[in-house]
């Protein structure tokens, strides 16, 4: 491998030939995902048969809004639902999850997850420890989960049981590993899970947290069985051009539920003035099963680099994946600064920031993140995160260029290097 630009040293760059050998197959798996996600996409954007007049913009109330509605039917096609949101308003993947809990549970229902415990910032949102103020828990709706069984599997038992109690009305099931070593759950997984919770209990709706995984796989969790989907634009949906925003998708009767909560009572999905995004937004999607290949591309590599070194990653770079997120283990806490300053000096925004682990609100422990992007806080672009405890993991994901973020994945190894905390060198 050459490197004409970054002053890489040989021992990572030949480090990096024998990885990017090894990711041959798994390239050539991820190029054909990408395909059939792609011409998924592009049917979508034919049968609805977008036009140039559905990049109009609107104001104020936002009535009457082709773009916008055009868009939510391409998205549902795309998740394989009847029906979505997809719109700017959301200020992130969390509010769209709540959203889409406050649509669905009633004071003295049951909120079961059954895929452990959700990712951190759902916990105020359900009010897990406590009833935080405006949690569902505030609202009399309960809490209940499921967790892993000791080797990460899911407990298919433990869910049968949990879901024949009466109140519980929603079944929660995260697609992503967020940031936890806990094993990502594939859609052939779900498909179990949505099996397990129907067979006993037909009426429970199912909500998937897609965050992360959207077009990992040729099929959603909303073509397998869930009931209900909801995620971030500013990850894999948003193809790294929407600019903010979530959705939520799925059956016709929930997203309604939802849209009421969105909005009001009584004014639901038919407002919500675009302000000219609709065509990022129809970019974005379009791009997105392209962007999510790039990440995963930089996720393997960046698995078979460092398994190389010597260190333990999850998942290797031949395994199968449903999520963009690469977990590798540093094992030492200044490695992992190391590491996440070296993904800051690859990025095309803010390449010269230095990067220092800091008391993020929410955390228990010091948090460190690299993230230069065009769109702050983006991890479809490349990315870093890692909390300071043990067993020092960093969580590397995005890259919508593999071939830039390849850069960034050596310059994580150079910049451990430079402090002597390389291994395998
Ligand atoms: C990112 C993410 C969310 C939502 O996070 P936001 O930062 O609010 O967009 C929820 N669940 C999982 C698994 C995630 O990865």
């Amino acid at each position: 491998m050459v490197d004409k630009f970054f002053r890489i040293d040989k021992r990572i760059l030949s480090a990096a030939e024998k990885a990017l050998e090894k990711c041959a197959g798994a390239f050539c798996e991820i190029e054909g995902i990408c395909e059939h996600n792609s011409q998924k996409v592009l049917a979508a954007f034919i049968e609805e048969g977008i036009s140039e007049r559905h990049f109009g913009t609107t104001t104020g109330y936002g009535y009457g809004d082709d773009g916008r509605e055009a868009l939510e039917r391409v998205f549902a096609r795309c998740m394989g639902g009847e029906a979505a949101l997809i719109r700017h308003n959301f200020v992130s993947g969390t509010h769209a999850l709540a959203v889409a809990l406050f649509g669905l549970l009633r004071p003295g229902d049951t909120l079961l997850c059954v895929t452990g415990t959700p990712y951190d910032t759902l916990h105020k949102v359900i009010g897990i420890k406590k009833a935080y103020p405006g949690s569902l828990a505030e609202f009399g709706i309960k809490y209940r989960q499921v967790d892993r069984l000791e080797n990460g599997e899911i407990d298919f038992e433990g869910i049968k049981k949990a879901v024949c109690d009466p109140s519980v009305k929603v079944v929660h099931v995260q697609r992503s590993r967020g940031y936890s070593v806990m094993p990502s759950v594939s859609v052939e997984k779900i498909v179990e899970i949505c099996k397990a919770v129907k067979g006993a209990r037909p009426d429970v709706a199912i909500l998937v947290d897609n965050c992360y995984g959207e077009f990992v796989e040729k099929d959603e969790p909303l073509s397998v069985g869930a009931d209900l989907a909801a995620g971030s634009l500013i990850k894999n949906p948003g193809g790294g051009i929407a600019k903010t925003g979530g959705y939520i998708a799925g059956r016709a009767d929930l997203v309604e539920r939802c849209a009421h909560r969105l909005t009001a009572p009584g004014l639901g999905g038919g407002m919500g003035a675009t302000l000219g995004q609709n065509r990022d937004m129809f970019l974005g999607l379009f791009l997105a099963p392209l962007v999510v290949g790039n990440a995963l591309k930089t996720a393997v590599f960046a698995a078979a680099l460092f398994e190389g070194l010597g260190y333990k990653v999850s998942p290797r770079y031949c395994d199968f994946r449903t999520d963009i997120v690469q977990a590798i283990y540093l094992e030492r806490p200044e490695a992992l600064v190391a590491f996440c300053q070296g993904i800051q000096k690859g990025a095309p925004v803010d390449s010269f920031v230095v990067p220092e682990p800091w008391d993020m609100p929410g955390y228990e422990d010091k948090v460190i993140m690299a993230s230069g992007a065009f769109c702050a806080g983006s991890s479809i672009e490349l990315s870093a995160d890692a909390p300071l405890r043990e067993p020092y993991v960093a969580f590397l994901q995005g890259g919508i260029s593999f071939h830039a973020a390849k850069a960034g994945v050596l310059l994580a190894a150079q910049s451990m290097l430079e402090k002597g905390l390389l291994k395998g060198v």
